[in-house]
């Protein structure tokens, strides 16, 4: 008889003791063994299913005469899956460089310094010369203005999301956000910009065509009602063939404000990505305001960053909403220190010269191969574990710079070994059937990282064989 027929439901009252003396004398009780802290808390974290179905493991072996009943609760934390819900350190070796699913862009080791020394008491809304209280975050502000001189002022919020709600709360609640058809876009994971922007209480006055957009299309679209000009950068596609845009400038000239949505969160032009919008340059033709992701090409932090004029971002502050949407001291941290360098991962990556990815990969697959020959390189069905270098195509992500292909090198292994690299948290990607391991979205400083983490899953492979 299996012991888990006999486990009360919650609510019901346990059933008495078995009066057989044998074989299952001496089973502890699985309520009094899901009593043990260790397993209480294993309940919480992982459910009662997951550990109950341990625990009826744990006494099955009793019943078997393998352990003895003292050991059941130590039996059953063994037979536990590790804590799966946890947020913890991955590497990307996707070759996507913003992965959003992977937390976008990996902090500089400055930002991640900055990060824990800002985690307990900061100076984050006070003035240490005066003693009194200070303008919040001003070091991020004072950084990201000197990053952006073409800004007079600057804010930052949640995302650019935020960003963008606030700035349509401010400017153009009750009012109309005159957005050219072909940028009505969906950002992802199903949030829509047009829903977004239209749950602020602003009314899209959408103009042009899904191709095709005009100034004169904006300009006739303009009137009383109109809070601003949106010009939104579709970063996560592109329309190619019989297109027409109309220039931030064209649209500066139309006497009403211009908010543009750069996305990806340069501040300045990057002549590697010369398709690529910023900040600098959009507030140059006469933007009145520019949103932007800190967590994109910039390299930072989770961040929407507000630029522009001083009146409109002025507004921005003193809006209420303002204090829903602002960010706390750990991101303020991340976001200075990101702005004052050196240089983050993410441009890092993104210029990195594609020899030098080449050398790493030839390098990995030779170590790989040497420990796995020096771990009797056979698998269990005698193969040797077959280790490549391969020359593939990164990308930007949906981050920014659609279309953009970087030249790249992986490591290639057997797509088999997917999930058990996964339990060692790698993720690459799989590609003709080969798993990729892509170093241009791996920071070389954690090369050693991935050879170890490959080691350990063809262990872990083969003893699941
Ligand atoms: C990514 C993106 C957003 C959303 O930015 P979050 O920082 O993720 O909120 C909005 N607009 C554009 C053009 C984007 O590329």
């Amino acid at each position: 008889m299996d012991l888990r027929l006999r486990d009360p439901l919650p609510g019901e009252p346990p059933e008495p003791e078995p009066r057989d003396p044998d074989p299952r004398r001496g089973v502890p009780r699985t309520d009094a063994v899901l009593a043990d802290p260790r397993l209480a808390d294993a309940v919480g974290a992982l459910g009662g299913t997951i550990v109950k179905e341990a625990v009826a493991r744990a006494q099955g072996r009793v019943r078997a005469g393998e352990i003895g009943p003292a050991d059941v609760v130590a039996a059953a934390l063994d037979g536990l899956p590790p804590r799966a819900a946890s947020l913890g350190p991955v590497l990307n070796a996707t070759g996507v460089l913003l992965h959003t699913n992977l937390g976008r862009a990996p902090l500089s080791a400055a930002a991640r310094e900055a990060v824990a020394a800002a985690a307990g008491c900061a100076d984050v809304e006070y003035d240490l010369s005066t003693g009194r209280r200070g303008p919040r975050g001003r070091g991020a502000l004072d950084a990201l203005l000197a990053a952006c001189p073409a800004a007079a002022a600057a804010q930052v919020v949640n995302n650019n999301a935020a960003a963008l709600v606030l700035a349509a709360t401010a400017l153009a609640a009750g009012r109309e956000i005159v957005v050219g058809r072909g940028e009505l876009v969906e950002i992802g994971d199903g949030f829509r910009l047009p829903d977004l922007l239209a749950s602020t209480g602003a009314r899209l006055r959408e103009v042009g065509t899904t191709n095709r957009t005009t100034a004169a299309d904006y300009a006739a679209a303009i009137g009383p009602d109109t809070g601003f000009v949106l010009k939104v950068h579709p970063s996560n596609f592109r329309i190619e063939g019989f297109t027409a845009e109309a220039r931030v400038a064209d649209l500066a000239a139309l006497g009403v404000p211009v908010v543009a949505d750069v996305g990806s969160g340069l501040l300045a032009p990057d002549p590697s990505l010369p398709d690529e919008p910023d900040a600098a340059s959009a507030l140059a033709a006469g933007a009145a305001l520019v949103t932007a992701s800190g967590d994109k090409l910039l390299g930072g932090p989770q961040a929407g960053l507000l630029l522009g004029d001083a009146d409109v971002v002025g507004r921005l502050r003193r809006h209420p909403l303002y204090r829903a949407l602002r960010v706390d001291k750990l991101t303020l941290a991340a976001l200075e220190a990101t702005l004052r360098g050196p240089r983050p991962p993410v441009p890092r990556m993104l210029r990195a010269d594609v020899r030098d990815l080449r050398a790493r990969a030839e390098r990995l697959a030779a170590d790989l191969t040497a420990d796995l020959t020096a771990d009797r390189t056979a698998d269990a069905a005698g193969r040797a574990v077959d280790v490549g270098v391969v020359d593939c195509v990164a990308v930007v992500g949906g981050g920014g710079a659609p279309g953009v292909e970087l030249a790249s090198a992986a490591v290639s292994l057997p797509d088999g070994l997917a999930p058990a690299l996964r339990a060692q948290r790698v993720v690459g990607r799989v590609e003709d059937g080969r798993l990729l391991l892509d170093l241009r979205s791996v920071d070389p400083a954690d090369d050693a990282r991935l050879r170890a983490a490959v080691l350990a899953a063809v262990r872990a492979a083969r003893e699941g064989n």
